[in-house]
């Protein structure tokens, strides 16, 4: 059962058990996916809230499948974070998502961060660092330009996060603390890791008219001031949401009210008129 979405194809977890039967078989389609260039990136703009100008873009993993269409990446990577194969993938994506960036640089767009998603195994990698920086290097994206999105899940492994996170910085490239409030969340990552964007989750930002959920994103965005680190709200839908979060003081807006995320090719018309 396929489900038509405004832009895209949803397709259910339920078409995906049909086609892969089992994880192994799911695992072998992923592999053939890699391998016939299936997977493709969208891009997700982020605004400023002050000059409304574009702040970054987030790059998200779709599956451009024959018979599936495009799948989503719920249908997929968590399957491909239990099989392993998100660290190919993930390295697939930081590589599409640096060298995307360099051509819209050369391209003459104003340079901005791109933000690429990393999962907990690629962090087991001990080499993550070594291939960021070979990628970073062969692409030649200034490591200012690459944001790296991580989870509390993330951060909570002190033992790898600290000393990674650490590299990482000193390489130069941002850190974002992705679905920030919706895991463990500790005070002490963001001041030890100098975590450069907190992104509010979805599921706050849809609670915004609540007295709990408003008390929540308030003090995720003063949090946010007093450490002097940018706060995204994600999942902005509606005028409403954005007046209420502007006022609450939040820096940067990502949201389908302002733009779902979209092929490079028209990212880059969003980009050259906003
Ligand atoms: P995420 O990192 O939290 O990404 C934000 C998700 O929210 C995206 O879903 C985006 O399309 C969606 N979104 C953005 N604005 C709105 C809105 O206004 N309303 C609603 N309802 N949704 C909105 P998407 O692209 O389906 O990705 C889902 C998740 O899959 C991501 O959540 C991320 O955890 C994971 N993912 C995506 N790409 C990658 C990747 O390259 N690597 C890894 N490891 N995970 C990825
Ligand atoms: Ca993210
Ligand atoms: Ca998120
Ligand atoms: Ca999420």
């Amino acid at each position: 059962a396929k489900k038509y979405g405004r832009n895209n194809f949803q397709v259910y977890s339920s078409d995906i058990e049909g086609l892969a039967h089992s994880d192994l078989r799911m695992e072998a389609l992923l592999h053939e996916a890699l391998e016939n260039k299936e997977f493709v990136l969208h891009y997700q703009p982020q605004y400023r809230a002050d000059t409304k100008e574009l702040h970054g873009i987030e790059a998200l993993i779709r599956w451009n499948n024959k018979e599936l269409g495009m799948v989503t990446p719920a249908a997929f990577i968590p399957v491909a974070e239990e099989t392993g194969m998100i660290v190919p993938i993930g390295e697939w994506v930081l590589e599409e998502a640096c060298r995307q960036n360099v051509t819209w640089q050369n391209a003459g767009m104003n340079p901005l961060p791109v933000s690429v998603n990393l999962s907990l195994r690629q962090f087991y990698q001990s080499d993550l660092v070594e291939k960021i920086k070979a990628i970073l290097t062969s692409t030649g994206l200034p490591p200012e330009y690459l944001m790296l999105e991580i989870t509390e899940t993330i951060a909570m492994q002190e033992d790898i996060a600290t000393g990674i996170l650490q590299e990482l910085k000193t390489l130069g490239v941002k850190i974002a603390m992705d679905d920030f409030g919706t895991g463990y969340s500790s005070l002490k990552y963001l001041q030890n890791f100098s975590i450069d964007h907190i992104k509010i989750d979805k599921a706050f930002v849809n609670n915004l008219f609540t007295k709990e959920g408003r008390a929540i994103v308030a003090t995720i965005i003063s949090l946010g001031h007093h450490l002097d680190i940018t706060v995204v709200a994600e999942g902005v839908e509606t005028p409403a949401q954005v007046a209420e979060l502007k006022q609450l003081g939040c820096h940067v807006f990502q949201g389908y009210y302002f733009s779902r995320p979209l092929p490079p090719d028209l990212l880059q018309d969003e980009w050259n008129h906003s």
